[in-house]
C-alpha cells in the first residue's frame, strides 16, 4: 500500500529517539536514554532508548522494537498507519496505492476530523487578525488580557465570527463534508468534530459562534477540539462562559490535558509539572516564563491526565486559587495522585488571586519567589487545612483522621509514608501509634484489593496468550483436549527458545571458526559456526517451526549466500513489524536471555571462544531432541486416527517402525544430553 522506496524512507527518517521524546521523558546513561516505561505501570525506568541501533527495549515487560514497533503499540495502530504517521512525523510523502474500503474508512474518519479541526483552528486564526469584527472583539481581548503576540501564536488562539452560519458556510463551500461538520453518536462514541450543531429540523449554525477560540492540542500538536468563551458583552443571560467540543473518537476531555503539546519540553527540563484548572491560567503563567503548565480542562482530574503527566515527570504542584469554595472536592482527587507514585505539592494562592490574575500582577522573578517559598506538601497541607475546619468537634477530628490516613496510605514508598505519620501525628496531636496502626490497616485492605486486581489482570494476559499461542488451523478445543494443548504450547515456548538461542549463534558468532578439518593432499578445510549450524539443520531436514524466527533464518541464509556477514540492523529495522519486534528481544537481550537459558539447565558457561564448539553442539542437540519428541507426538496421532477406521494395519506398522526410529533417535540424543528417557 505504500511503495518500498517510501518504506525504507521512512525507516531510515524515523530516528528512535524523536519517536519516543514525543512520549516519554528520557534520560540520558551511558550511550542510551532510559525512561518510565510506558507499556507497563513502574516506578524505576527499565525503559531502554539506544539511537545508536535505532531501538528500544523495556527491561521490566520485554516489549522492544524499532519507531514503527513503537508507534503500533504505543498509538495502537496499524502497521499501515504507523508507516503514515511517522510519514508525517519526518515530512515524508507518501505515494499511496490502494486501500481496503475498511481501512479507508476507519482511516478517513479520525483523519477527515483531524484535517477539519486544523482548518477551523487556521479559519479562527484568520478571523481574529484578518476581520474587523475579530481584532475589535477577538483581538482586543486578549490584548486586554495581557497575552502577548508570542502567547497568542504559540497558543494558536483565535476568534469565532458571531454571524451564525460564517464557519459552517464557509467550510461546506470549501468542500468539507457536514457528517464530519457535525456530531452525531452512534450509541457508544461521538462521529464528527462538533464544530457545527445541526437541529432537529435540519438547521444548522456554528456552535461556537462570538466566541473567542482556545484550540486543544494533543501531545504530538494536533488540534483534537477546542474551547470557546463567551465575551464579556455577551455574558449576560449566558450560563456558560466557556463551551468546549463535543466528545469524539479523537477528543476525549478525561484523557487531554490544555497545554501540555507546548509544556512537554519544560515538564522534562524542569522534572516537574503545575497543574491549574483554566486556559487562560496556562497562557499567563507561561507568559510569564513557566512554561512547565498544564490544565485539567475544567473537569475533575482523571487518572488518564494523571499518567498522560507521568509519561514526563513524577512531579506534580496543583495551584489552587485562595478562595476556592470547592478546594474540599478537589483534594479528593489528590489521593489519586498519590496512588500512582508521584509527588504532589500544593500552592495556595493568596485571597482572591486566580493562576491568570496572580501570574499577570507579579514579575516572573516574583511568581518563582512565590512558589518555591509557599509550596507545600500535599499531606500536610491536608492535614492542616482540615485540622482548621473540624476545631474541637471529636466527630469532626475523627472523620479527619480518617481521611488523612486515606491519603497517607495511598503513598508507595514506605520510608515516605513513615515520615508523613510523624509528621501528621504531630500536627493532629494524637499518638505516632495509633496513626501509624490505622494506616497499615487500610494499606492491607488496598494491597489486598490490588493483589486481587493484579492477579485477574495477569490470568487475563495468560489467557490472551494462550489464545495467540493457539495456530489458526487448530480446531476449538473440546475439554478432553485441553492438556495436549497445554502441552503444546509448551513445547512450542521451548522450541522457540532453542530457535533464538541458535539465531543468536548465528548473528553473533557466525563468522567464527569452530573447527579445521584436515585432508590428505587437499587444503584445509574451516568449518564456521554459520557453516555448521546451517549444514545441521539441513542434513536432519529441519526447518525453523516458529514464523519470526524462521523468518529471520530466511534473512540470515540470504545475506550470507552473498558472503556478507548479518548485522543485528538487517533484523532489528527490518520491514515487517513481527520479525523486528522478535529480533530486538532477541539481539538486545541476548546475553541476558543467554543466562537465564544455561541457568535453567544449571549448565550457564560464560560464552566464551574455547566453548564455542560445546555450547553450539548442546543447543543443536536440545533442539533436535525437542523436534523428535514432537514428531513422536505426532505420530503418535497419526496412529490414533488410523485405528479408528478399519484395515489401516498397514498403515499403522509403517508409522509405528517410524515411531521405534525416532525413539532411537531420541534416547541416543537423551544420553548426550543427560537426560534419561524411559526405555522400553
Ligand atoms: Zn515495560
Amino acid at each position: 500500500m505504500i511503495d518500498d522506496a517510501t518504506v525504507s524512507k521512512i525507516f531510515d527518517a524515523a530516528n528512535i529517539l524523536d519517536v519516543v521524546s514525543d512520549f516519554v521523558a528520557l534520560k540520558k546513561r551511558g550511550n542510551n536514554y532510559f525512561g518510565c516505561c510506558p507499556f507497563h505501570n513502574e516506578k524505576t525506568g527499565s525503559f531502554s532508548v539506544s539511537p545508536a541501533k535505532n531501538i528500544y527495549y523495556c527491561f521490566g515487560c520485554h516489549k522492544g522494537g524499532n519507531s514503527v514497533n513503537f508507534i503500533m503499540e504505543h498509538e495502537n495502530l496499524p502497521y499501515y498507519e504507523a508507516l503514515k504517521y511517522l510519514a508525517n512525523k519526518f515530512h515524508i510523502e507518501v505515494t499511496e496505492t490502494e486501500r481496503t474500503p475498511e481501512e479507508q474508512e476507519r482511516h478517513d474518519d479520525r483523519e477527515s476530523m483531524m484535517v477539519l479541526n486544523e482548518f477551523a483552528k487556521n479559519y479562527f486564526i484568520r478571523n481574529m487578525t484578518e476581520t474587523e469584527e475579530g481584532r475589535a472583539i477577538g483581538y482586543k481581548y486578549f490584548k486586554e488580557r495581557g497575552f502577548n503576540e508570542e502567547t497568542i501564536k504559540t497558543y494558536e488562539l483565535g476568534y469565532s465570527l458571531s454571524d451564525r452560519k460564517a464557519f459552517t458556510e464557509f467550510a461546506l463551500k470549501s468542500g468539507y463534508q457536514l457528517k464530519y461538520l457535525i456530531s452525531t453518536s452512534n450509541g457508544q462514541t461521538n462521529s464528527g468534530t462538533g464544530l457545527t450543531i445541526k437541529h432537529d429540523d435540519g438547521y444548522t449554525f456554528d456552535r461556537f459562534s462570538g466566541r473567542v477560540m482556545f484550540p486543544i492540542h494533543s501531545i504530538t500538536g494536533k488540534v483534537i477540539g477546542f474551547g470557546g468563551r463567551v465575551l464579556d458583552a455577551r455574558t449576560k443571560g449566558v450560563n456558560v462562559k466557556y463551551m468546549n467540543s463535543p466528545q469524539s473518537e479523537i477528543y476525549d476531555k478525561s484523557r487531554s490535558l490544555y497545554g501540555i503539546y507546548q509544556a512537554k519540553a519544560s515538564i522534562v527540563k524542569n522534572d516537574k509539572c503545575f497543574l491549574v484548572e483554566g486556559y487562560t491560567d496556562v497562557l499567563s503563567m507561561h507568559q510569564s516564563g513557566i512554561e512547565n503548565v498544564v490544565a485539567s480542562n475544567g473537569t475533575a482530574l482523571t487518572i488518564e491526565q494523571i499518567r498522560l503527566i507521568k509519561k514526563f515527570t513524577n512531579n506534580i504542584t496543583v495551584l489552587y486559587d485562595g478562595d476556592d469554595a470547592g478546594i474540599h472536592a478537589a483534594l479528593r482527587g489528590i489521593d489519586m495522585i498519590l496512588a500512582e507514585g508521584l509527588n504532589v505539592k500544593v500552592l495556595l494562592l493568596p485571597d482572591g488571586e486566580d493562576p491568570d490574575s496572580f501570574a499577570r500582577n507579579h514579575s516572573s522573578s516574583e511568581l518563582e519567589a512565590f512558589i518555591g517559598a509557599n509550596e507545600t506538601d500535599f499531606v500536610l497541607f491536608k492535614t492542616r487545612l482540615l485540622l482548621g475546619d473540624a476545631g474541637n468537634d471529636p466527630i469532626k477530628k475523627a472523620e479527619l483522621i480518617n481521611d488523612i490516613v486515606a491519603s497517607i496510605a495511598a503513598i508507595s514508598d514506605d520510608i515516605k509514608r513513615l515520615l508523613y505519620v510523624k509528621e501528621c501525628a504531630k500536627l493532629m496531636d494524637i499518638e505516632e501509634a495509633v496513626l501509624k496502626d490505622a494506616t497499615e490497616k487500610k494499606i492491607n485492605k488496598i494491597t489486598y484489593q490490588q493483589l486481587e486486581a493484579a492477579q485477574k489482570e495477569r490470568e487475563r494476559e495468560r489467557r490472551q496468550k494462550e489464545m495467540a499461542e493457539q495456530t489458526p488451523t487448530q480446531q476449538p478445543q473440546t475439554p478432553e483436549q485441553r492438556p495436549i494443548l497445554n502441552e503444546e504450547t509448551a513445547l512450542n515456548n521451548r522450541v522457540c527458545e532453542l530457535e533464538s538461542e541458535l539465531l543468536k549463534y548465528l548473528i553473533q558468532f557466525g563468522d567464527k571458526v569452530l573447527f579445521e578439518v584436515k585432508k590428505e593432499n587437499e587444503p584445509t578445510e574451516i568449518v564456521t559456526v554459520s557453516r555448521y549450524i546451517l549444514n545441521e539443520l539441513k542434513i536432519n531436514n529441519i526447518a525453523f517451526k516458529i514464523d519470526a524466527c524462521r523468518k529471520m533464518l530466511d534473512i540470515y541464509i540470504s545475506t550470507a549466500e552473498h558472503n556478507a556477514t548479518p548485522d543485528d540492523s538487517l533484523f532489528t529495522q527490518c520491514h515487517d513489524a513481527d520479525v523486528s519486534s522478535f529480533a530486538v528481544k532477541l539481539l538486545v537481550a541476548k546475553n541476558e536471555v543467554s543466562k537465564e537459558f544455561w541457568d535453567k539447565r544449571n549448565r550457564y558457561v560464560p560464552p566464551e571462544q574455547g566453548h564455542l564448539k560445546e555450547m553450539v553442539d548442546i543447543t543443536l542437540n536440545h533442539y533436535k531432541f525437542e523436534i523428535a519428541q514432537q514428531e513422536i507426538k505426532n505420530i503418535g496421532k497419526i496412529i490414533a486416527q488410523l485405528q479408528t477406521e478399519p484395515d489401516n494395519d498397514e498403515k499403522i506398522a509403517e508409522q509405528l517402525t517410524k515411531l521405534g526410529v525416532f525413539q532411537r533417535y531420541i534416547i541416543k540424543l537423551g544420553d548426550s544430553l543427560g537426560i534419561v528417557m524411559p526405555r522400553k
